[in-house]
């Protein structure tokens, strides 16, 4: 069950989101009363209200923005339980000063915004000693570890009991919540209006994690990300995983680069069955993965992993895969024969390729144009990584500076530069674009970066990200899966999520 919490500034505006929840079939709603201005009027919001309420009126200690004295604030919630509301939100240090009453059950609950502490058992015992219907502990999660304590306490638990890490590494438990036996999670009626941090909206919780239909037998996969907020991974393999009738989700990780070694050792804690791995892990974790495929040891970044199970149902075995460079050679012939060329001989019209940046595309890509016989220069800011790539692959390395110093059939940018939200960059000056180049953009959030606007202008073909990242998607799913991914669903889920969204989750 997905619990919606409300703070709104006005009654009639708390009311109308209440409605609005319960018609779209919500069944559980949190009001905030201390994000109410001015007087709380607690039969208005309570006398006719479509769906079961928690109560909860936060001081600023734990989040909340309550300013009056302590006195009112408890006096408030004496009278919503005399008010009758289903449940009420006690912080532990107020649990023995409102007693229970009726039939109103009781949160006893606890924040912590530093940290999650070291003895979440002996927190909980406390807790659940304070005459405590639910327990509830939300803490900030500094490691991943912090979130897989708090959901391994929450599936121990006899008293039910909502456990949430906030912060964005924490984001997992609370999507993971019912799996490990939660009453409910917690979610925000906008998903930009957050009320604690790492909330995620109500209909993103709902219609891209499926949250009421993961259990615990629900296969857990992820992107493993620094930063992975932007990431639109989850809503691509989601929808798929929808579409597909896999009974899986597909989670956002934010893992810093000094925890990764951590966060993979306990994949069977979660336990993980695969990840897809971004920004800055591609190159690092090549270390962990015992079982690479040939592309990965030849390109030595890896962006896909497969958990192997053992029969004891423990991660036994970690195989790393690369199916950018694939997806990019792939979208290059898909778009050249679309525009005319009909055969690979043709394609191969590309003789010289300007590849921008140095990292872990960049290298994909350099080794893919390789393997077609493309002379490849790579051009990065950082000219060593450069030179590394040339090194490996066998091609030149020049900086960044250096660019546009020869002209090449096909410039593609590999770097982040264009991305949102600096839609208004580009990595290369339209000055030196020429009609008869082929452009590919590796962004795809937005597909139609300046980039490819200004090489549309010029009359260039295009390649765009968008069609590598459904295409590398698409081939980590049939590992993963072991059966075609619904490509057209994952384009949909991608373009409507870069269209819709300025700021997509
Ligand atoms: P990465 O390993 O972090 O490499 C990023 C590269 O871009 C580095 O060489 C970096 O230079 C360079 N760079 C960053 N900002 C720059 C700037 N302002 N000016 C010049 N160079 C800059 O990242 P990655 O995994 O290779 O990904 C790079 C981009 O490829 C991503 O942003 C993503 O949009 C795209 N991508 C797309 C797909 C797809 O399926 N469409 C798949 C993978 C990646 P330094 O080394 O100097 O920092």
């Amino acid at each position: 069950m997905i619990c919606v919490s409300i703070g709104r500034g006005r009654h009639r505006h708390m009311i109308a989101e209440h409605k609005h929840l319960a018609e779209n079939g919500m069944v559980l709603v949190e009001l905030r009363l201390d994000y109410i201005q001015g007087g709380v009027q607690l039969k208005r919001l309570l006398a006719d209200r479509p769906t079961p309420v928690i109560v909860t009126c936060r001081r600023a200690i734990d989040g909340g923005r309550w300013e009056q004295s302590e006195e009112s604030r408890l006096l408030l919630l004496r009278a919503a339980i005399v008010e009758g509301a289903d449940y009420i939100d006690l912080e532990d240090d107020i649990a023995t000063k409102v007693p229970r009453y009726g039939r109103t059950k009781r949160i006893i609950s606890h924040h912590d915004f530093h940290k999650t502490p070291s003895d979440l058992s002996a927190l909980h015992r406390k807790l659940s000693a304070m005459d405590a219907d639910i327990v509830k502990i939300a803490t900030m999660a500094n490691h991943p570890t912090d979130s897989l304590r708090m959901l391994e306490l929450v599936r121990g638990s006899k008293v039910p009991t909502v456990g949430i890490c906030m912060g964005d590494i924490g984001v997992p438990t609370r999507i993971l919540a019912g799996r490990v036996g939660a009453p409910f999670t917690y979610a925000t009626f906008h998903g930009d209006r957050v009320l604690a941090p790492g909330q995620i909206g109500w209909r993103q919780m709902r219609d891209v994690y499926r949250y009421d239909s993961i259990t615990s037998a629900t296969q857990i996969y992820g992107v493993v990300a620094d930063p992975v907020a932007h990431s639109l991974s989850p809503i691509v393999h989601n929808g798929a995983l929808a579409a597909a009738k896999i009974d899986a989700v597909y989670l956002p990780f934010r893992v810093p680069a000094e925890q990764i070694d951590e966060f993979l050792s306990d994949a069977s804690r979660w336990p993980l069955s695969g990840l897809s791995v971004t920004i800055p892990h591609k190159e690092t974790i090549l270390r962990l993965v015992a079982q690479q495929d040939d592309l990965v040891k030849a390109i030595g970044a890896v962006n896909t992993l497969a958990f192997g199970p053992s029969r004891t149902g423990v991660v036994s075995s970690i195989s790393g895969f690369n199916t950018d460079a694939t997806a990019a050679i792939e979208s290059l012939d898909a778009a050249l024969l679309d525009h005319g060329q009909t055969s690979p001989e043709e394609v191969l019209n590309v003789k010289t390729a300007l590849v921008l940046g140095a990292g872990g595309a960049a290298r994909a890509l350099a080794f893919g144009l390789r393997k077609r016989g493309i002379e490849v220069t790579v051009a990065s800011r950082t000219l060593d990584r450069g030179k590394k790539i040339a090194a490996e692959v066998g091609c030149k390395a020049v900086d960044w500076q250096a660019r546009y110093r020869m002209p090449h059939d096909c410039v593609v940018n590999a770097t982040p530069v264009g991305m949102h939200p600096n839609v208004d960059e580009t990595p290369f000056d339209k000055e030196h674009l020429r009609p008869y180049m082929v452009v590919f953009d590796t962004v795809y959030n937005p597909e139609n970066t300046l980039l490819m606007k200004e090489a549309r202008a010029i009359g260039c073909r295009l390649v765009t990200g968008v069609d590598m990242f459904v295409r590398q998607a698409a081939t980590q799913f049939r590992i993963w899966h072991n059966q075609a991914a619904p490509e057209g669903v994952m384009r949909d889920s991608l373009k409507r999520a870069t269209a819709s969204a300025k700021n997509p989750e």
